[in-house]
């Protein structure tokens, strides 16, 4: 396994460790398959899934730990 930093929230200015990942889609910049991701900690899910949420971006959020599994099989 690698010594990488663990993954941060990607909240403006939080530097918490993340705890769940918004997968998200822009429908004006990508195709309909694509997902762009934004890693919150606790305390910023909401206010991370409010803002994709509000714009009809937000598709899917999913622990961090289960992502990363899904991910792993995707492979
Ligand atoms: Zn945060």
């Amino acid at each position: 396994m690698s010594d990488e930093m663990p993954p941060t929230c990607s909240a403006k200015g939080c530097r918490a460790a993340a705890v769940w990942v918004l997968a998200w889609n822009n429908p004006k910049l990508h195709t309909p398959e694509r997902r762009k991701t934004w890693l919150a900690c606790e305390e910023h899910r909401e206010h991370l899934s409010q803002f994709l949420g509000v714009r009809g971006f937000l598709k899917d959020v999913v622990a961090l730990a289960q992502w990363e599994a899904r991910s792993a099989a995707d492979g």
